[in-house]
């Protein structure tokens, strides 16, 4: 099993010789993860992407809204369903975004308690760039962390 996780479906996928995640399908379509650095290497790709979901929701919604202030006779229902299939995808992204910015937390969490409990942790680290902003206070420090003893 591939240790490299694409950066928009999470799923496991060997590399490319350039270092990019090799070519797979989510739900029919190509994957937009396809060629980019898997995400224990950089999230820039996972980033845009739930910007970019978003934008798309907003402008369908307010295509859509303006048509209804209009009182326009018909509104395309591809419209619609178009609207709602980028609404789902933003909001998908965005959860799978903020799990992601708060993986260096989790670990640090995780591992105090699995030391207290049982004196070893199984939970995978953290890639070193998350660790980085985690340290450099990018990520929220909880206050318990950063006194040792
Ligand atoms: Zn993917």
């Amino acid at each position: 099993m591939s240790p490299h996780r694409c950066q928009i479906c999470g799923r496991r996928k060997h590399l490319r010789k350039d270092g990019g995640i090799a070519h797979h399908h989510v739900q029919g379509a190509p994957c937009a993860g396809i060629g980019h650095p898997p995400i224990e290497l950089d999230d820039a790709r996972l980033v845009d992407q739930a910007a970019q979901a978003s934008r798309e929701y907003l402008r369908l919604s307010d295509a859509i809204r303006e048509l209804e202030d209009r009182r326009a006779n018909f509104i395309d229902p591809a419209l619609i369903r178009q609207r709602n299939a980028s609404l789902s995808a933003s909001i998908k992204l965005d959860r799978r975004l903020r799990r992601h910015q708060g993986w260096a937390a989790r670990y640090a969490r995780a591992y105090e308690r699995d030391m207290y409990l049982q004196g070893c942790t199984w939970a995978d680290k953290p890639p070193n760039y998350l660790i980085g902003r985690f340290l450099r206070g990018i990520d929220r420090i909880p206050d318990a962390y950063l006194t040792s003893e």
